[in-house]
């Protein structure tokens, strides 16, 4: 079967079409500036592109062209839509009514829009390429894949925050956790390359990217993560400022004359290793400038450091033990320095990282720790994208999802 992956964002919408019979990747699409001068969709088909340039109002007509585009006589990867099967949507926020991917209805669409409170910027998005979708191919079912299902076996303990419990029960505040897709699919890959028994197996997961996140996964089941009610607490992050006091809030607000919203877009969009370094989001610019000195870009390298070590630390204390702790997403996968740097030190937990593989280890699975390190170290390329074509087809046809 063939399956059409969406990951819609405001003003985006990623596609990849996948060929579930070997699981061979057919097209890759990207539809941008949605309802914004200057929209265009770029397409890839076997090396051949496609690029549309025109205005595109809405996600329905970025889903139109999305289909224009794969349906293409000349370099298109289908020659009509009914032959895909289904189409799996990233869905960032199912708060707790969701603990695994579902069948999408009128209910399912519903519980996602009375999580928009939750995901303000990304579930409005997600529904409408969801309606989009039904719009335009209509009889052809929809899945969709949370952010935040594989967190949801977390305990209570982990996943309150101390304030009254009434908050919990009527607002449904706590700690929700993303990334699940990825968190879920490192942990039982890294399981699968070891040759392990994911079941009795501790992992702690590093998702380093733009966002970051850590997961603790006790036997295949998240016992802890990071990232909270939304995806602000946690390690610093490319513009995110990560967990601190909530009193920080209130004090510039009440300094700086700021509402409590202006306040919290600033911890989300201006900061983070951006915010520390005055230079940039990226990791790459901030290992530059910290390589050749620049004073801030190494306080904010140091804090992301700092900041994973106390997770994987605290994780360890979670689950009484570590046995293999992994690395993914754009730095996770390809800084070599920062995992060396984050790895130093932890001979004690019994880890310990073999320099030379390490810097061999980027952007492919693989082991980097030392043959006699007893935690192993891995890297393992994220792969979202496959997790949300499985579960699609899993639920099409009636499988289990495993
Ligand atoms: P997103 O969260 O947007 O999916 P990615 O997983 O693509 O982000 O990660 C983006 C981050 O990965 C950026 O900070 C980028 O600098 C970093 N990155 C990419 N390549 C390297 C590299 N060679 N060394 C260090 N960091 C890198």
């Amino acid at each position: 079967m063939k399956i059409l992956i969406v990951n819609a964002g405001s003003s985006s919408l990623k596609y990849q079409l996948v060929d579930m019979d070997g699981e061979k990747l057919m097209a890759k699409g990207l539809v941008e500036r949605i309802g914004i001068e200057g929209s265009k969709l770029t397409q890839k088909v076997n090396g051949q592109e496609i690029v549309f340039e025109q205005p595109i109002k809405d996600h329905t007509e970025a889903c139109s062209l999305m289909i224009k585009a794969l349906t293409d006589p000349e370099k298109g990867a289908v020659k009509h839509m009914d032959e895909i099967g289904a189409v799996g949507h990233r869905v960032l926020h199912g708060g707790e009514a969701f603990t695994a991917s579902v069948l999408i209805n009128e209910e399912v669409k519903e519980a996602i829009r009375a999580n928009i409170p939750l995901g303000p910027l990304h579930n409005p998005a997600n529904l409408m390429g969801i309606e989009a979708c039904e719009k335009v191919m209509p009889g052809t079912p929809n899945v969709a894949v949370f952010d935040t299902a594989f967190h949801q076996t977390m305990p209570p303990k982990a996943f309150l925050y101390g304030v009254p419990y009434e908050y919990y029960e009527r607002l449904h505040v706590r700690r929700y956790g993303f990334h699940g897709t990825s968190h879920r699919y490192v942990s039982k890959r890294v399981c699968e390359f070891l040759g392990l028994d994911r079941f009795k197996t501790r992992v702690i997961t590093c998702h380093l990217g733009n966002g970051s996140s850590m997961a603790a996964v006790d036997c295949g089941k998240c016992v802890d993560t990071s990232m909270g009610i939304t995806p602000l607490e946690g390690v610093i992050m490319g513009t995110r400022s990560g967990s601190m006091d909530p009193a920080v809030v209130q004090y510039i607000a009440n300094n700086e004359h700021m509402t409590v919203d202006e306040v919290l877009n600033m911890c989300n969009k201006k900061s983070g290793l951006l915010g520390i370094s005055g230079l940039s989001s990226d990791m790459r610019d901030i290992d530059a400038a910290a390589d050749s000195g620049h004073e801030r870009a190494i306080i904010a390298r140091d804090m992301l450091i700092h900041g994973i070590r106390k997770y994987i630390g605290s994780y360890a204390a979670v689950m009484n033990g570590v046995d293999v702790i992994v690395f993914t997403a754009g730095i996770g996968e390809n800084g070599a320095e920062l995992r060396e740097r984050v790895m130093s030190g932890f001979e004690f937990l019994g880890a310990k990282l073999d320099p030379v593989k390490n810097v061999e280890g980027n952007r492919k699975e693989s082991i980097i720790s030392t043959d006699d390190s007893k935690v192993k170290i891995c890297v393992i390329p994220t792969d979202e994208e496959i997790v949300i074509a499985r579960d699609t087809l899993c639920i099409v046809t009636g499988k289990p999802i495993e």
